[in-house]
């Protein structure tokens, strides 16, 4: 029993839930689950498959980057989870994926416009994409420096209205709430930059949907005037 196990447990679904959406193969990709009053998040271990994920081999580390708790190495990628929770407030779930559509779009190092009421509602506006890392930011740290330019692609957006981004030449990250909703943006993104791919194989000048109804597709689900789903009692 740990002080972090509820932490663990939420980090560990939100990965088996990257696999299960099939967001990613073979250790690709990853989740974490921040608790911002401890200043900790659990991630998932460094290298394992899937199949081998439990809430007891999730790694929990601080803002510092040290690990609070886990016998196994943490993710590759947990200085990029750690700036984005340094940098944003209100995230409390961080997802990495290389899911293939996002993947193309990132590679092709260009941010995904808003072509319809699918990506409206998940999102406000284009979803972004970084600029390249440069050589003396991958020298110095790589993980880092790949959330330093995520930080300066938000300088102008609202991490919470805008809960993704692609990372030039490499792939999505997401975020949310929970873990849980970071994954299911992961899974959102995907489809939305499949169907941008499609959109613009049937029309290559294909127009981004106008303002106005991209606002309105964006606050019916997430706006003070929300009457999306079922009301809460
Ligand atoms: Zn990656």
């Amino acid at each position: 029993m740990s002080k972090y196990d509820a932490l663990r447990e939420e980090a560990c679904a939100a990965n088996l839930e990257i696999a299960r959406l099939e967001l990613a193969i073979l250790t690709w990709g990853n989740a974490s689950a921040f608790d911002p009053a401890a200043g900790v998040f659990a991630i998932k271990p460094s290298g394992l498959e899937y199949e081998e994920l439990s809430p007891g081999n999730m790694v929990v580390v601080d803002l510092e980057g040290k690990v609070a708790e886990g016998a196994l190495r943490p993710s590759s990628d947990t200085k990029t989870h750690l700036v984005l929770y340094r940098s944003f407030e209100g995230v409390r779930g961080v997802c990495h994926s290389h899911s293939t559509y996002a993947v193309a779009w990132a590679q092709a190092r260009r941010g995904i416009p808003c072509l319809g009421t699918t990506h409206a509602d998940q999102t406000a506006g284009e979803v972004p994409c970084t600029a390249m890392i440069s050589e003396e930011a991958l020298a110095k740290d790589y993980e880092l420096g790949t959330g330093e330019l995520i930080v300066e692609a938000f300088r102008d957006r609202k991490p919470l209205e805008v809960p993704m981004v692609l990372v030039a030449g490499h792939g999505p990250f997401t975020w949310g709430k929970s873990a849980m909703d970071a994954v299911r943006y992961a899974a959102a993104l995907e489809e939305v930059a499949r169907m941008a791919s499609l959109t613009f194989q049937v029309d290559p000048a294909a127009e981004p949907l106008p303002e106005h109804v991209m606002r309105k597709h964006y606050e019916r689900k997430h706006g003070a005037g929300a009457y999306y789903g079922q009301m809460k009692r």
